[in-house]
């Protein structure tokens, strides 16, 4: 191992790489996030992993996902049904979330795995890879098919009591999708890739450039990477040596690199208040209506939960508690919490602070299930006034809390709460300088 440097991309504490066991992972010794995985030499497990996963999600997007039957009379939905309802409903913007994060998401995430790992496992040379694995960055957020499932495991217990329901074989597609893609995701170190496909050639900092960067240092904390001269790209995490302005190109994928994302404090905050704005009308009006023998009934969020609770599913109206109310809540409150703190400057628990950040990236998208299970329901029940089921405004809403939560953690940079806490105490210790030279010079005999 070339003993490469690594900043954190939650703290830019600088380390040094060093060869780890397989299966091991490093992790930051300021703040505690994970590092970098043990460098893999072959890729068949992840490669045999995504072409199962292809094949499961071409079953999974071809066959009918679950059978409903009422009165003598059936309706079959398929993944992309509940898209097509919202569409024709004149919901356009939950029908391109669902669409993003159900079919286009995993569908990129799958097929950029073997377009890159294919010809690395073979010896090919074909365009685009960097191209390809840098979209996956950017998309592998976005791609939802387990909060799907959980969307579709819903739905089905809210039809079982009123109808007949038979799931297809897309519904066992996706059950065993999930664990494939998790396998797949577990098995890969995105940053081995990034090195296998660098330019040839490339040169990488290390320890001893470090070294030199530190005896030049200009007095700031050279342990961070900003202080020691370094920046981190944010889509392959190659520390480079920041250059004489702020924005450059990253030599190894190609993306703008910058010292800190721009202006992501005023984003993430502007975002996150525009989140708890939609957050009363998400929970005011209904997520859908549902049409029963003829009567009409609008189901809120919380009534949701409640008629869950009523007709004794416990399990399932915990987890949509937990998705639907808890999550958001504990997201907002969270995220508002860390970025006032980050703007005030307070030092306080950090690294608490770092891991409660990271948190709130991870569990955000689960609050998805309640879209999920009004486009499924909305394109399953379709009979009349037998029984129908119609998306709310209230959907939209929650849709657009779920989504602008998810930007707003994006927006911001976490090395910010250790570049602000590490302000103010400069400042402080030079407010108390100043002070004590003060009383020594007042105090001295002229
Ligand atoms: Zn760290
Ligand atoms: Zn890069």
């Amino acid at each position: 191992m070339a003993h490469r440097l690594i900043a954190c991309e939650h703290c830019d504490y600088v380390h040094v790489e060093n060869d780890i066991p397989a299966g091991s992972v490093a992790c930051c010794i300021r703040c505690g996030s994970p590092l970098y995985a043990a460098e893999q030499q072959r890729f068949d497990k992840p490669l045999a992993l995504a072409f199962t996963a292809l094949v499961l999600f071409v079953i999974a997007n071809i066959y009918p996902l679950l059978t409903f039957s009422m009165e003598g009379r059936a309706e079959t939905n398929t993944l992309g049904s509940g898209v097509l309802t919202f569409w024709q409903e004149g919901f356009p913007f939950l029908a391109f979330m669902v669409a993003l994060t159900s079919i286009a998401a995993p569908m990129v995430v799958i097929a950029a795995h073997i377009y890159v790992l294919l010809p690395i496992s073979m010896g090919w040379t074909v365009p685009g890879v960097k191209r390809v694995w840098r979209v996956l960055a950017i998309i592998r957020p976005w791609s939802m098919l387990d909060v799907f499932l959980i969307g579709l495991l819903v739905a089905l217990t809210k039809l079982t009591d009123f109808a007949q329901v038979i799931a297809g074989p897309a519904f066992f597609a996706v059950c065993c999708l999930i664990p494939t893609v998790l396998l797949m995701n577990t098995t890969l170190d995105p940053r081995t890739i990034w090195r296998r496909i660098a330019p040839k050639g490339l040169r990488y900092l290390t320890e001893n450039d470090l070294i030199e960067s530190r005896s030049n240092g200009s007095g700031q904390d050279n342990t961070k990477g900003s202080g020691a001269g370094l920046m981190t790209c944010h889509t392959c995490s190659m520390v480079v040596a920041a250059p004489n302005v702020d924005h450059g190109h990253c030599p190894r994928c190609g993306a703008v690199v910058h010292m800190r994302k721009a202006r992501s404090l005023s984003r993430a905050f502007a975002l996150l208040l525009t989140a708890i704005v939609l957050y009363i009308p998400a929970n005011v009006f209904p997520i859908m209506t549902v049409t029963y023998l003829g009567r009409a009934e609008a189901d809120t969020i919380l009534s949701g939960v409640a008629a869950l609770v009523q007709a004794g599913e416990w399990p399932i109206a915990i987890v949509v508690f937990t998705a639907s109310i808890l999550v958001p809540i504990i997201k907002i409150v969270l995220l508002g919490w860390i970025y006032l703190a980050t703007w005030l400057g307070l030092s306080g628990p950090l690294r608490q602070r770092t891991w409660v950040y990271r948190i709130t990236e991870l569990i955000g998208r689960w609050s998805m299930v309640d879209v999920f299970m009004v486009s499924i329901l909305a394109a399953l029940v379709k009979l009349g006034n037998i029984a129908s089921i119609q998306p709310g405004f209230g959907a939209v809403a929650f849709c657009g809390v779920v989504i602008l939560t998810m930007l707003s953690a994006m927006a911001f940079d976490p090395r910010l709460i250790w570049d602000r806490a590490g302000m103010r105490r400069e400042t402080l210790r030079q407010k108390t300088l100043r002070s004590n030279s003060l009383k020594e010079t007042q105090g001295s005999p002229s």
